[in-house]
């Protein structure tokens, strides 16, 4: 049988791929220090499906329904990230929907915290790994919890939701505006705070930066985890869901 030629998507893949390495290589990171998420918002699973044969496994979504309706439909072991804000009354569905939930990147509140903690009790799945989300470029629009609340959020993930596993920090940057430096500058001095409050190493908080306009720039300030849509599936056409 003829191999069949590279999809458009895989071929944006390892275009992304090799993005990562070298922009980890310019700052003197190995590229495996660096997670690649692939968000597969308002896509098909046909193209998720793509992607995940050229062995992709980290995928994520920022619909509850969406992530529900899709997750099914496709390899048990593909790693769903829920990226944004969650809306409380939606976290019993999302987790009982999702076995394989890997990561919540998008708690800003302490009641969000509170329904994911009693939601994952009693599922019998290890703690579910979350991320505090903080609103670095003090956008009205935009969700997460201001810099100088990170570390209260997080020491609440720590101290009081033993079903979750406080693993970082999220933060959206500001899309072609001249200081998302200075924003992900911001994540980078929460962390140092929240690590020295709680006493954890450095390497146990992760950050979530970076998306397809700027996830090199994350990538070269210190990001683990960067949020890839649409550079690889191609842009999105939905009307009012960006
Ligand atoms: C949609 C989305 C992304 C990916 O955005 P692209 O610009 O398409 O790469 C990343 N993070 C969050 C929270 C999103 O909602």
């Amino acid at each position: 049988m003829m191999a069949r030629a590279e999809s458009v998507a895989v071929q944006a893949l390892r275009n992304v791929m090799q993005r990562v390495s070298q922009a980890s290589e310019r700052a003197n990171r190995p590229a495996s220090q660096v997670r690649l998420v692939a968000v597969s918002k308002t896509k098909p699973v046909e193209l998720v499906q793509e992607v995940y044969d050229a062995g992709h496994r980290h995928f994520g979504e920022n619909y509850v329904q969406e992530l529900i309706d899709k997750a099914p439909q496709l390899p048990q072991d593909i790693k769903w990230h829920f990226i944004g804000h969650l809306q409380s009354n939606k976290a019993k569905a999302l987790i009982t929907s999702v076995p394989n939930l890997y990561m919540v990147e998008g708690v800003d509140s302490q009641k969000v915290a509170n329904h994911l903690n009693r939601a994952v009790s009693g599922l019998g799945r290890p703690p579910l790994s979350v991320l505090v989300q903080v609103n670095t470029s003090r956008e009205e629009s935009k969700s997460g919890v201001n810099p100088s609340e990170c570390v209260d959020l997080a020491k609440h993930l720590k101290e009081e939701c033993p079903n979750l596993r406080f693993s970082g920090l999220m933060t959206i940057g500001m899309l072609g505006y001249s200081s998302t430096a200075e924003f992900f500058k911001t994540l980078v001095n929460c962390r140092e705070k929240v690590c020295k409050e709680l006493e954890i190493p450095v390497e146990e908080c992760e950050l979530s930066m970076g998306m397809s306009g700027d996830f090199e720039l994350a990538i070269e300030m210190g990001s683990t985890n960067v949020r890839v849509g649409s550079t690889i599936f191609g842009a999105r056409s939905y009307p009012g869901r960006q």
